[in-house]
């Protein structure tokens, strides 16, 4: 396994669309193993291959320490709503109130090339949500009012500086900060 550099806000593959996974290959399995070793290193709950440069349509999502493989995954049920606060390992140190369906169902493969539906709530139907919208070229950002996204990107312009190239390099040391206790997507 090896820990992948993540792109963040301003690479330009965050804003692409993935392209389905025909088949689970072996390449697939790395891609997912080191997806997870590098969501682990980043303290992170989700991870989506837009997030280390690839295009394929996959995430890894773990809460409650059950890591969870999503390929090709589809919302198909959905329902309430639910505000909390969200951010993104590719985009360090922004967190924003986001407005998310409070129970999902969701229809994806597995590694084994089996199609499954989870039902999910709370942390974990708002973790769905973020990476599924990851593969679709969209960001918490984006739902944030005007006012608060332009607070946001003035913010960034001076947090971009310590991610020369749009990339985050991490290292199985370290320790990055989850200050007020928000664990990113
Ligand atoms: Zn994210």
């Amino acid at each position: 396994m090896s820990l992948l550099e993540i792109h963040v806000l301003g690479s330009p593959v965050l804003r692409t669309e993935t392209t389905p996974v025909a088949r689970v290959t072996d390449d697939l399995r790395r891609l997912v193993d080191d997806m997870f070793e590098t969501m682990h290193a980043a303290q992170g709950i989700g991870l989506a291959a837009p997030q280390v440069g690839r295009l394929e349509r996959v995430a890894v999502v773990e809460v409650d320490r059950e890591p969870i493989v999503l390929i090709n995954p589809e919302i198909v049920a959905e329902s309430g709503s639910e505000r909390a606060e969200e951010g993104c390992l590719s985009i360090p140190d922004i967190y924003g109130d986001v407005d998310r369906s409070a129970r999902v169902t969701v229809r994806a493969m597995d590694l084994d090339g089996n199609v499954f539906e989870r039902e999910a709530t709370d942390l974990l139907a708002r973790a769905f949500q973020h990476e599924i919208d990851h593969l679709h070229g969209k960001l918490f950002i984006d739902y944030l009012s005007f006012l608060k996204r332009r607070g946001v990107l003035a913010r960034w312009e001076d947090l971009k500086e310590k991610y020369p190239g749009q990339r985050r390099v991490l290292s199985p040391a370290s320790t990055p900060s989850t200050a007020d206790g928000v664990e990113p997507l």
